[in-house]
């Protein structure tokens, strides 16, 4: 199937690794030139030649932390115009409740919820000039159901979400569509991490936390960066102009939902 969005403009933040990447190869496929972005530079490097050889589009890339004020400023100079925002960052460390003072909800709130609104706020109204535009936040599952070690993540993401819900609203009538992506547990340094956590306060290993874990999802495995990405290059589709604000599940089934 032909997406329809060959030649088109992405910035995919958070894209050197893991589920950005699978965002960034799957829009390359489809023709789309890419601004790409993430703190290491080698890494980044490393991808973005692997995606030029592969797919022969243009890749910019810009390494720099997409959670300040200052690396959005270096980010934005070098995407200029982009067509589509995909929006990452890195997740916040897992711990209890009784942990979490004030600046550690503000890391979180800066890194995902705030930092996708500032690149929304910079770049939509570009795509509402033009009369398309179309933006995917990557968000979590744990923004249907919570993952109780994880409250700075599920807190940040639940306001990311309800913002994209009244805005998504406001902008779809200008030919710019806003949705979410959630992941549910995918095969990438995110997960290893928070399975070497698991290994640790269980007393078991690694490799013993993920057969655990994969006996939590129906589908009986994790999910890949590669079907991720290719959900997101359908959300930054031509036939995507009628799904406005959703939040669509990547969870193998884990979350025992109707709806
Ligand atoms: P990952 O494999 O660890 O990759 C993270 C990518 O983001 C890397 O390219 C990293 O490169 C970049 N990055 C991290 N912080 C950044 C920052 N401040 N500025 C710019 N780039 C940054 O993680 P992932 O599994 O793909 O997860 C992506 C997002 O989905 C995270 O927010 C995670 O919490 C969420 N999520 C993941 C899963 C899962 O199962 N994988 C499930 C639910 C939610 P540098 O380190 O070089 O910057």
């Amino acid at each position: 199937m032909d997406l329809g969005i060959a030649g088109k403009r992405a910035l995919v933040c958070a894209s050197s690794k893991g589920l950005g990447r699978g965002c960034a190869a799957a829009l390359a496929a489809e023709g789309v030139n890419l601004v790409m972005n993430a703190r290491g530079a080698d890494a980044l490097e490393e991808t973005a030649a692997a995606i030029r050889a592969a797919h022969g589009v243009e890749v910019v890339t810009i390494a720099a932390d997409i959670t300040t004020e200052e690396g959005r400023t270096q980010v934005l100079a070098a995407a200029g115009d982009v067509d589509i925002l995909v929006n990452n960052a890195g997740g916040p460390p897992p711990g209890m409740w009784t942990d979490w003072a004030r600046d550690d909800f503000i890391a979180a709130l800066d890194a995902n919820m705030l930092a996708p609104i500032a690149l929304i706020k910079a770049l939509v109204p570009g795509m509402i000039d033009r009369g398309w535009g179309r933006v995917v936040n990557i968000t979590s599952q744990s923004v249907k159901s919570p993952i109780p070690v994880l409250g700075l993540s599920n807190a940040a993401r639940a306001g990311l979400t309800g913002y994209v819900a009244g805005t998504s609203r406001q902008v779809a009538g200008k030919g710019v569509v806003i949705n979410n992506l959630l992941p549910g547990i995918h095969d990438t340094d995110r997960a290893t991490a928070l399975d070497g956590g698991v290994a640790k306060a269980d007393g078991i290993t690694p490799a013993e936390a993920r057969t655990k874990r994969e006996g939590t999802i129906p589908a009986g495995r994790y999910g890949t960066a590669a079907e991720f990405g290719a959900a997101c290059a359908f959300l930054c589709s031509q036939y995507a102009g009628f799904i406005v604000g959703q939040n669509l599940l990547l969870d193998g089934g884990a979350v025992n939902a109707t709806l």
